[in-house]
């Protein structure tokens, strides 16, 4: 197994921010945002009212009923509460179905570039991984003849997020046709759809694969309250997928955890069944952040960037600075990049490697329109000083 890279590098940044050095962070995976009042009000009501004991494995009706009338009226699926698996975060869910699914030497078909925990996971339940790789210039989305040719009778699963960590990319209507058409004559394959960043879009619109003609019932759909309401903490997830893939995960989910903590699954029924209005003012934020980043990145014309329209990540190809070197430095890869700004920008970055993309720096612009300024500027003068 791998170190996560994302955790190693944001221990770095943390070690020299200790030593009073000013870092700025642009490696987070978390929206720099507190939760809403209303949902933490809903905890800790939900504590003094005594929902404070084990839950069924599989998350308790209230919040699995509330699941199950989201996806159908937000997303077009139909997952009836017993088709629900609420768990201790989207990464769970991801793990229940590998464990739950996997034999030694089965495939994954990964849509690259991939969150990282994927490939791991995947590999610590005995699968192997089997890439589908994307550019820059085709806005990270693989080709799809990739797929088709991908695909053999070891394939099991076919994992992507929509939109993607790591590339802000939007997976929308048509190209999710696409995959739906080549997956119609592979009806045994189980496609996994990760939503977790559904509402932080711009410029496009959100659409479940699940919800096209024929998928629903092959799909598991992992969706969570990480992202859209800003509960990184709380570690709180769920997948809506077939009655029998439900099942097995819940065995798996059984053994390794229990149920999502009690007052927790309370609190996110109630922000499910209430207004989205703190996400959306959150998600302008987002949508402000990415236009003024776009900008500003073009004074880096040796970047090569796509237009993200969603999440709050971009995906820079920066092998441009590769083989470059400054004083003691000299610079073979994105690894080194990443270090290289830290050290001289004090900025804290992460390299595209883990996530498949290893001429690639990850950005995240989940801080201020300020700090954003003042980091690309950062950048900026460290990388002129390369050559
Ligand atoms: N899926 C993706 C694509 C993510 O980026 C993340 C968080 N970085 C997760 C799942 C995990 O979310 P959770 O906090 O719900 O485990």
């Amino acid at each position: 197994m791998n170190e996560s890279a994302t955790l190693r590098m944001a221990q770095q940044a943390r070690e020299m921010a200790s030593k009073g050095f000013d870092i700025i962070n642009l490696s987070l995976g978390e929206p720099d945002f507190d939760t809403p009042i209303h949902i933490k009000e809903k905890a800790k009501e939900s504590i003094d009212l005594g929902y404070t004991k084990y839950t069924p494995v599989a998350g308790t009706l209230e919040i699995r009923n509330a699941i199950s009338k989201k996806f159908s009226e937000q997303n077009g699926l139909h997952y009836s509460p017993d088709e629900i698996l609420v768990s201790n975060g989207a990464k769970q869910s991801f793990a229940n179905l590998c464990f739950a699914l996997l034999e030694s030497g089965d495939e994954v078909i990964l849509f690259s570039p991939y969150w990282v925990s994927y490939y791991e996971i995947i590999k610590m339940a005995g699968g192997t991984p089997v890439l589908l790789e994307s550019t820059v210039e085709s806005d990270y989305k693989p080709n799809l003849e990739l797929l088709r040719n991908a695909i053999g009778p070891k394939s099991r699963m076919v994992v992507f997020s929509s939109p993607c960590n790591p590339t802000g990319t939007v997976f929308a209507l048509d190209y999710l046709k696409g995959i739906a058409d080549i997956l119609k004559d592979y009806p045994d394959i189980l496609v996994v759809s990760d939503e977790i960043y559904e509402h932080i879009i711009f410029d496009e619109k959100h659409t479940s694969i699940g919800s096209l003609e024929g998928m629903n019932a092959r799909t598991a759909t992992i969706n969570g309250f990480s992202k859209g309401f800003s509960m990184t903490g709380w570690r709180l997830g769920y997948m809506g997928a077939p009655k029998e893939v439900i099942l097995a995960c819940t065995k798996v989910q059984g053994q390794f955890t229990s149920g999502a903590a009690s007052f927790t699954q309370r609190a996110g029924a109630y922000a499910l069944n209430h207004d989205l209005d703190s996400t959306y003012a959150m998600v302008q934020a987002f949508h402000n952040r990415r236009d003024l980043l776009l900008d500003l990145i073009k004074e880096i014309p040796e970047w090569k960037v796509n237009r993200p329209k969603g999440a709050f990540y971009i995906l820079p190809q920066v092998d441009h600075y590769f083989d470059k070197s400054y004083q003691g430095y000299f610079i073979k890869d994105a690894e080194d990049l990443a270090l290289f700004l830290l050290s001289e920008a004090h900025v804290a970055v992460v390299s595209g490697d883990a996530f498949g993309a290893p001429n690639c720096l990850r950005i995240s612009y989940s801080l201020s329109e300020e700090k954003i300024v003042e980091a690309i500027q950062r950048i900026k003068s460290a990388l002129a000083k390369l050559n």
